[in-house]
């Protein structure tokens, strides 16, 4: 394999002895790749400001010989997202939307709906200002589905029944699905209550086009409800904790 080009979204950068530095990149064609950066803490020039968390990149790398890493031997910074650099809120949405993806994928297991779906969030946030928790909502939600992840929220996953008065719902990371209070009258451990409001909109979703994602509302109770449903999610299926999560407001 010779010198490859790529479009690449930075998911982290590490320092790597006394010059290097150790990038995590997604790409539309190769998915999550982990290269190494020869010189980038010492050599002012060529990689000078482009390995930044979150950035885009058209970047030209190719396989290390005594490595299993790839090198990085170009970086052509495309976009460094200033917008979400000079905010608290959006920096950290942003950063939570890549360690998801960080978490979420396999190295070299290339999704470039993935890809899209990650860059047109970022771009999403600048332009959202308000709206940060309705983006992280929207983005977790179209990634579990592109991954296959997708929870089942069309109803009790034993009764099938959705909304039946004076019944509560509950979310099983366990089970990937609703229970009611009917079906199990005590709530198991790791689950959470989930209102119909936030199971409906989250279900919107999960068939919204990114387009129309200013139709989607998102009260604050929904938001609340939401986000402690999906960082439990993420907590259960990956064993391991997601740190963004705790910078949130
Ligand atoms: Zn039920």
């Amino acid at each position: 394999m010779s010198l490859q080009q790529s479009l690449a979204i930075v998911l982290q950068v590490r320092d790597h002895g006394d010059s290097d530095k150790i990038v995590t990149v997604y790409t539309p064609e190769h998915g999550k790749i982990v290269l190494i950066a020869k010189g980038a803490k010492r050599s002012k020039k060529r990689f000078v400001n482009k390995l930044e968390l979150f950035s885009l990149l058209s970047m030209q790398f190719s396989p290390s010989r005594h490595s299993s890493l790839m090198r990085l031997d170009q970086a052509d910074l495309l976009n460094p997202f200033p917008g979400l650099r000079e905010n608290y809120e959006l920096y950290i949405a942003a950063s939570l939307l890549c360690e998801l993806v960080l978490h979420w994928t396999r190295e070299q297991d290339s999704d470039e709906e993935l890809f899209r779906l990650l860059a047109w969030a970022l771009e999403g946030l600048v332009m959202e200002g308000g709206g940060v928790n309705r983006t992280i909502i929207f983005f977790h939600v179209k990634m579990l589905d592109i991954l296959g992840y997708r929870p089942d929220l069309a109803g009790c996953l034993d009764c099938r029944v959705l909304g039946a008065p004076g019944v509560l719902y509950r979310f099983s990371p366990l089970r990937n699905g609703l229970v009611c209070s009917r079906c199990e009258p005590q709530a198991t451990a790791n689950t959470q209550p989930l209102s119909i409001q936030t199971i409906q909109l989250l279900r919107r979703a999960q068939d919204m086009e990114q387009g129309k994602l200013e139709r989607l509302q998102f009260p604050l109770a929904a938001t609340q409800e939401a986000i402690a449903l999906l960082k439990r999610y993420d907590n259960h299926l990956l064993q391991r904790e997601v740190q963004s999560w705790n910078f949130l407001r």
